[in-house]
């Protein structure tokens, strides 16, 4: 694929690690092969896989000649957090509009990502109601900023348009480079399925280096039926922006929704079991709200035999460890 085309920032010192779980692959009965590729490793503060997408995402903001980003998320967003440090080492001031998706959950003092917000210097931070119309509430910031004289530009939520997609379309021709690169074969990847531009974007990467290899979502707060539609969707968006040839179909895009539990952002059993097991087997962090849902996702299906004996699975792990320290009673709980 080429990227050539597009403005984007560098932030990448190279590929992240593919390594192998075989202590993980053994607690859960030995008979498939689990494999992590590391973008929990990503650079930005905290790390995660919000940087793949800000590559491009400021890189069009600094192309336009912004001088400020506003972004938005929930009140632990690592997407934010991501933003914030990527804005802070570019020089650019940053505004976030936080959504308080489950009441009572915004606290100013609150640990995690909350903490690392005020600390990377961010210039200004709302918190509005569940349900807000999040792009509407950020314009309303932007043309207070430009009355100020400012130059803003806005990430929408996840940096999950076309334009922040396409980091994981890099993301997956990365990926299958490694895996040709390491004689591995792989029959499956598992990825969380959020604001989905990371499903999207590895979709249609993997479609676009022609890889065939199946790629499943795990969803963290919609309904599969609404969720496959929002990742298909922006998939077409994507693939018309790299030029992709044959085109993304609709069975191709699947999600799984059984391990979103009461919903975004509330623990699950499942999820501290899974977090607990990676520490402890692999000493890989997750996180409770994403790659710990997606997690207990991927060890459930490998429990129930969805994957066939001796099959190599992939999960890519997205980051987000640092919402742990916000949800430490949780895991002392559970
Ligand atoms: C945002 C996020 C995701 C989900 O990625 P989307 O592209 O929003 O679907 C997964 N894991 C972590 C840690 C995240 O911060």
């Amino acid at each position: 694929m080429n990227f050539t085309k597009f403005a984007r920032r560098q932030y990448l010192q190279g590929p992240t690690p593919i390594e192998s779980m075989p202590s993980l692959s053994k607690v859960l009965g030995g008979e498939v092969n689990l494999y992590v590729k590391r973008d929990d490793l990503l650079p930005g503060a905290g790390g995660g896989n919000k940087t793949r997408k800000l590559e491009f995402c400021i890189g069009d903001a600094l192309g336009k000649g912004a001088d400020t980003i506003i972004t938005c998320g929930a009140v632990q967003s690592n997407h934010a957090r991501l933003t914030a440090s990527w804005a802070a080492k570019e020089g650019l001031d940053c505004h976030l509009v936080l959504e308080e998706r489950v009441k009572g959950s915004y606290k100013e003092t609150a640990s995690g990502n909350n903490f690392l917000f005020e600390l990377l210097g961010v210039k200004s931070l709302g918190v509005v109601e569940a349900g807000s119309d999040m792009m509407a509430k950020m314009e309303e910031k932007a043309e207070e900023l430009k009355s100020a004289g400012k130059k803003p530009y806005i990430v929408p939520g996840g940096a999950s348009n076309a334009i922040g997609a396409t980091g994981y379309a890099v993301c997956a021709e990365e990926t299958m480079t490694q895996l040709n690169n390491m004689m591995l074969d792989i029959d499956h990847i598992i990825v969380p399925s959020g604001s989905a531009g990371t499903h999207a974007g590895m979709v249609v990467g993997m479609t676009g280096v022609n890889a065939n290899i199946p790629i499943s979502g795990v969803n963290v707060s919609r309904p599969k039926i609404v969720q496959e539609e929002i990742v298909y969707k922006l998939a077409l968006e994507v693939a018309e922006r790299l030029g992709i040839k044959g085109g993304i179909t609709r069975e191709e895009i699947v999600c799984f929704d059984e391990y979103v539990g009461p919903g975004y952002s509330l623990p699950t059993k499942s999820m501290v079991e899974a977090v607990k097991l990676f520490a402890q087997t692999e000493a890989i962090l997750l996180d409770p709200v994403y790659s710990g849902k997606a997690a207990a996702g991927l060890i459930d299906l490998v429990r129930k035999d969805h994957f066939s004996k001796n099959s190599n699975v992939l999960f890519l792990h997205t980051g987000g460890s640092p919402a742990l320290y916000a949800y430490m009673d949780t895991f002392r709980q559970g």
